[in-house]
This record gives structure tokens, C-alpha cells and sequence, in this order.
């Protein structure tokens, strides 16, 4: 099968490629590099059927063609990270909602499968847990530019499932809890990387808020599963699955794990969240996904469990990334 992988050089897309690729399918990668990073691509150049292309989304003619030459398309394209989007909230809005608008238009065309990731953030300060996919969406105000992240994915669905109805798109939707793994960088706020990062080269790990905060993470390879599972899946069309982990962890928690797996001797520190984002920023208390409908349609079972991911995380910092230097990294030994 052709598959093009949009956001394909960023963390999940590069080990759905690798994945795709292990199994004989043929994979076109398009990344603007923007947040992705040919580093996780490089191992992938020499494979048959793998092929890269560094460009925008945003250019027509060429999603056209591509789009027109694959069976199926899986649109990881996005501004994420909690961080980028208060950083830079136009980019956020304009690449997620243009994008996609402009991929599936293009899609509706030829009629190609659409796999479009979504977010557990569009579930937003719903408390009611666990969430399942009819839940309510419960957003907050548009001054807190936080949900604008939200917002558009919310959109994303919307206009993937207003393709499907008026046009017979076959369009799937799938709502990410927290994927975590080898590859993922803090640089946009995501916890795991940060804590890890932290806990290795002895610097404090910061804990935003009281810390009772709770997510479910979810292992990437667990997520890879379920995507080439649902690529698969002629039932799932039309539909929106939470692909979530089990387990659900406060972030005070994670990061007493953190230190101890890693053996780091870094202080636990608390940082109010004006502090780490703006004045008012709101976060979700609670995060927990429902994933009985994906389990019903394809047996889907998150295997990964925290402790696992936390070292997964670090044995790839410690052998990955240049910056902790040969003699730090060979000083470090994780705990089993
Ligand atoms: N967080 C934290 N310290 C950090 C980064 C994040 O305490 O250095 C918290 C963040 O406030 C949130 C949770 O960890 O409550 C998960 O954050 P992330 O940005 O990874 O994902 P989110 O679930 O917010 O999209």
C-alpha cells in the first residue's frame, strides 16, 4: 500500500514510517521540518519504498500529486505542544485549520483514506472521566489562548466528518492521550521529555501547579499499533477513537518516578503556571481515555506501562542525545 504521512519526520510519524515501512508498504514522508527532524528520519533514506519530501502543507499542487499517487494518507501535520501553541497561537490555528482543510479537500477528489490525529486536549475541563469519544468537548475562554489548540482540532474533526457525510471521504479520527517515547523532544513543553531531560543532567525537575494534575500516557509504538490497525480497518471509517494508554499518574508522581529510575539526585521543584506559561493559563486536572471502542473494533491493548516509558525515554537520552556529552551519559545508570 502507498501511504503518505504528512508531519511524518516529527516523533509519532517517524516510527509509524519505520513501522510501515518494516511490513512492505510504500511511504512518502512530507515535512516542513519546522518542529520534526531529519535525525529521526536518516536510518529510513536507504529503505526501498521510503521516500522524504521537505515542503508545506500548505502547498496545493504538491499535496495534490501526492495525494493523488497514495491510498491512504495520515495527517500528523500540527502545531503541538503546549508551549509552542501560547508561544506562537497564529501558527497553531492557521497550520492546523488550513491544513487540514486544504488536505482534505484535495482528498475528497480521489476519495483517499484519511487518517487525521486529533487530541485528548479537545475534551478540555470536562471532568467527567473516564472520557469516551461522545463526550462533551468543555473549552475555555478565547482570551486563554491555550485552547485555541483546542478549538482547531475540534475544527479538524468537524470538517473531516462534514467530508465524509457530503462528500463519501472516508475519513478517520483519532484522539491522542499523552504519547510519550524515544524521539519526543521537551522543546515544546511536553512533560516526560522535560522531566527525563531534567533528572539527567541534574538540574531541577519542575512540576507545574500542585502537581495533582493527572495524565494517562500512552506508549508511541502502543499508538502505532492502533493507527496501522485502523489504516486497516474498513469499520473504523467514519468514526473517532480515543487512542489512550492505561494507567492514569499525577505529575508530582511522574516526576518522584522520574528521579528515582533515573537515580538523579535533581531536587523536585514546584513553578506556579504563570510562571512556566502566562498570567491565567488554565490547565486540565484530570485526563483519562475510555478505550473500549477501540479495543471492541481491533483488540486494542496499550502494553506499554509508565515505568517502561520512563526508561525507554531515558536509555534514548542517555544514548541519543549529544548535548550530556560520552562521560555524563557512561556516569548514569537507570534503575529496573
Ligand atoms: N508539566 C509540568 N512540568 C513541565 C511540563 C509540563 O508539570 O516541565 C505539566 C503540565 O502543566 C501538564 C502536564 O505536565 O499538567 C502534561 O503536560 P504536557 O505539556 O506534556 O501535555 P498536556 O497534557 O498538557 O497537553
Amino acid at each position: 500500500m502507498k501511504i503518505l504521512i504528512t508531519g511524518g519526520a516529527g516523533f509519532i510519524g517517524s516510527h509509524l514510517a519505520e513501522a510501515l515501512i518494516g511490513r512492505g508498504d510504500e511511504v512518502c514522508v512530507l515535512d516542513n521540518l519546522s518542529t520534526g527532524s531529519l535525525d529521526n528520519l536518516n536510518h529510513l533514506q536507504p529503505e526501498l519504498g521510503f521516500e522524504f519530501i521537505c515542503d508545506s502543507i500548505f502547498n496545493e499542487r504538491l499535496m495534490g500529486r501526492l495525494i493523488e499517487r497514495s491510498q491512504v494518507v495520515v495527517h500528523l501535520a500540527a502545531a503541538v505542544g503546549v508551549k509552542l501553541i501560547v508561544q506562537q497561537p497564529v501558527n497553531t490555528i492557521l497550520t492546523n485549520v488550513r491544513g487540514t482543510e486544504i488536505l482534505l479537500n484535495l482528498a475528497a477528489n480521489s476519495k483517499q483514506k484519511v487518517l487525521l490525529a486529533s487530541s485528548s486536549e479537545v475534551y478540555g475541563k470536562n471532568s467527567k472521566i473516564p472520557f469516551t469519544e461522545d463526550s462533551d468537548l468543555v473549552l475555555g475562554n478565547t482570551t486563554k489562548s491555550r485552547w485555541s489548540y483546542a478549538c482547531s482540532k475540534a475544527l479538524d474533526e468537524f470538517l473531516a466528518l462534514a467530508y465524509h457525510k457530503d462528500y463519501g471521504l472516508p475519513v478517520v479520527i483519532m484522539r491522542f492521550f499523552n504519547t510519550v517515547g524515544p524521539r519526543q523532544t521537551g522543546a515544546y513543553g511536553m512533560v516526560l521529555p522535560t522531566f527525563v531531560s531534567q533528572a539527567l543532567s541534574g538540574k531541577p525537575i519542575t512540576v507545574y501547579g500542585d502537581g495533582q494534575q493527572s495524565r494517562t500516557f500512552t506508549y508511541v509504538q502502543d499508538v502505532v499499533q492502533a493507527i496501522m490497525g485502523l489504516i486497516d480497518t474498513e469499520a473504523a471509517v467514519g468514526q473517532v477513537f480515543n487512542v489512550g494508554g492505561i494507567g492514569e499518574i499525577t505529575i508530582l508522581e511522574l516526576a518522584q518516578r522520574v528521579k528515582r529510575l533515573t537515580n538523579s539526585d535533581s531536587p523536585i521543584i514546584k513553578l506556579s503556571y504563570d510562571e512556566a506559561y502566562q498570567e491565567g493559563f488554565e490547565d486540565m486536572r484530570r485526563r483519562v481515555p475510555d478505550i473500549s471502542k477501540l479495543n471492541k473494533l481491533m483488540g486494542f491493548k496499550p502494553r506499554v506501562n509508565i515505568n517502561t516509558m520512563i526508561q525507554l525515554v531515558a536509555e534514548y537520552y542517555l544514548t541519543h542525545m549529544r548535548y550530556y556529552g560520552k562521560k555524563q551519559a557512561a556516569g548514569i545508570s537507570l534503575s529496573v
